[in-house]
């Protein structure tokens, strides 16, 4: 099964695509996971990268388009994947296409989390604070500051791309403010039909 979680930051794409993996035993592809351990590796993508992650804007295409045809060589992601904050770009969902189409490959579903956007800084605040008590890092793009950068680009660059997969009958929406629970149920009923 290879699927897409869309959505803005903070809708709650990681938390979702974490129990789809423990429930189907695909790996979930994280572009923000990926950079972040390239730049905590100190990798030429990393050194690239952090500086646009930290101000919250979006890293080129030509990086993360590069990171995730690698990814999705590997051995793991042979029986399907989760694509969780890719594709961010139009370009991304078209050389996404592309890479697909030259495997024979298709996409089973996308889903978008819909969430009302002047709930997320108060979940992104709690994020933070919850990361903190569990002696976790927090990260710093979860810096209320940062986070209205993040939304800025979601609406300017990402917010075209659930359309894009509309108009070919492939998308499905999910409240995402629902509890969580519920929306792991809505996406198990998505993904059954
Ligand atoms: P995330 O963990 O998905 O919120 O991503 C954290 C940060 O990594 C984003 O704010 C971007 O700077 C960068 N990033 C992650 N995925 C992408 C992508 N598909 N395109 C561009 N930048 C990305």
């Amino acid at each position: 099964m290879r699927l897409i979680f869309l959505g803005p930051p903070g809708a709650g794409k990681g938390t979702q695509a974490t129990r789809i993996v423990a429930k189907y035993g695909i790996p979930q592809l994280s572009t923000g996971d990926m950079l972040r351990a390239a730049v905590a590796a100190g990798t030429p993508v990393g050194l690239k990268a952090k500086a646009v992650m930290d101000a919250g804007g979006l890293v080129s295409d030509e990086i993360v388009i590069g990171i995730v045809a690698d990814r999705i060589e590997e051995a793991d992601a042979k029986k399907g994947f989760i694509l969780d904050g890719f594709p961010r770009t139009l370009a991304q969902a078209e050389a996404l296409d592309s890479m697909l189409a030259g495997k024979g490959l298709k996409l089973d579903k996308v889903l978008e989390l819909r969430v009302d956007q002047s709930k997320l800084v108060d979940r992104i605040v709690r994020r933070a604070e919850e990361a903190k008590a569990a002696g976790q890092p927090v990260r710093k793009d979860d810096d209320p500051e940062v986070f209205k950068t993040r939304l800025e680009a979601y609406n300017r660059d990402t917010a075209i791309v659930a359309p894009y997969y509309e108009k070919r009958g492939q998308l499905t929406a999910i409240d995402g403010m629902q509890p969580i629970d519920q929306v792991t149920r809505a996406i198990e009923t998505a993904l059954a039909g």
